[in-house]
């Protein structure tokens, strides 16, 4: 249930709605616009709950329920698209971000090799998985916390400030150390024990969207994040499962606008996952951009053969930086920059 606020109410005209609901066993979360406050309302029980509850109270505009399963994520909620501050990169603004590097932290002199070529070519964060989830338990599993200092050495050394995924609930406090923006994968976007944990903290964490899940059921899960008290939700379409087979997954384009429609949170487009062939993600990182999308996902790779995981869909570091001059003239053409 969304209560808003009139224009000018006062704090204690906020308190008093806050204060009902507590009494009435439910959750609140405040949305403190700069002329109005919205209060969302939050519990399994709030649809039996008269609309009266909370119009009687004094400083009330109007209240309305939520028909959407995921209300926190929701434009009723917080009309205003949110912009994320990373170290003073601003995610969701007129800023395009590129999160750039390889699959997997394979070793020292790959990464800061990887790094080194990606900042040359514009990036604005290095990527790198330390912990992999991955589908057979017999392949490479990432380098784990030695791979996480390497993370540390290379924004250290370049000053590019540092994604990489958690994959477990117990790592969320040893990984956030290294990480600027926590990244969780699409194989565990329903991983609630996960997304609970990453709610409490105060970590950026870029959320992708499961190669099986709905729009829906994407920003139901953002939902975890933001009821924590997490307000630094990057949303990341990456593919999903179709009939079509010819390229890895399908990038589901219609996501970019629908988010926006439906959702305040940036969204941002990994064309690597979804093309799994590294002649296809050009095509992809553009169109995703002229899209709308708030940034790119894209692997690379110091040297594509070598990659002990992804390396057929990473881009060589002269192909990437081919990409990047592309992506800035699309970039300005509508009014933003990388
Ligand atoms: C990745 O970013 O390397 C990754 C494993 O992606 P996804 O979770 O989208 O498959
Ligand atoms: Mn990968």
């Amino acid at each position: 249930m969304i209560v808003e606020m009139r224009k000018g109410a006062t704090t204690a005209e906020v308190d008093a709605v806050v204060e009902r609901a507590k009494n009435l066993d439910l959750d609140v979360q405040l949305n403190l616009g700069t002329d109005k406050t919205v209060v969302a309302v939050l519990g399994s029980n709030t649809g039996q709950l008269p609309i009266d509850t909370f119009a009687v109270l004094p400083g009330v505009e109007s209240v309305a329920r939520i028909m959407k399963p995921y209300k926190l994520a929701s434009r009723e909620f917080k009309d205003t698209s949110t912009i994320i501050d990373v170290d003073g990169i601003q995610i969701g603004g007129d800023r395009v971000v590129v999160i750039a590097g390889p699959c997997a932290v394979e070793s020292e002199e790959q990464l800061f090799q990887a790094a080194r070529t990606v900042k040359e070519a514009g990036a604005t964060f290095l990527r790198g998985g330390a912990f992999k989830p991955r589908t057979s338990p017999f392949s490479f599993q990432g380098l784990e916390k030695a791979g996480l200092e390497m993370l540390t050495s290379a924004k250290a050394q370049t000053g590019l400030p540092i994604v990489t995924e958690v994959i477990d609930p117990q790592d969320v406090n040893l990984v956030a150390k290294h990480a600027d923006i926590l990244q969780i994968g699409a194989r565990n976007m329903q991983n609630f024990s996960l997304l609970t944990k990453i709610g409490k903290t105060n970590a950026p964490v870029v959320l992708k969207r499961a190669f099986s899940c709905t729009v829906t059921e994407w920003l139901t899960a953002a939902d975890y994040l933001l009821a924590g008290g997490n307000s630094k939700v990057i949303l990341c379409e990456r593919g999903i499962r179709t009939f079509e087979d010819s390229a890895r997954f399908s990038l589901d384009m219609c996501s970019i606008p629908i988010v926006k429609k439906f959702s305040h949170l940036p969204v941002i487009v990994d064309p690597s996952h979804a093309a799994g062939h590294f002649s296809l993600v050009p095509s992809l990182a553009r169109a995703a951009l002229a899209a709308g999308a708030d940034g790119l996902l894209i692997e690379v790779h110091p040297n594509p053969k070598e990659a002990l995981v992804d390396g057929l869909q990473s881009l060589t570091p002269s192909d990437f930086a081919r990409l990047m001059k592309e992506l800035e003239i699309i970039a300005r053409a509508l009014g933003r920059h990388i």
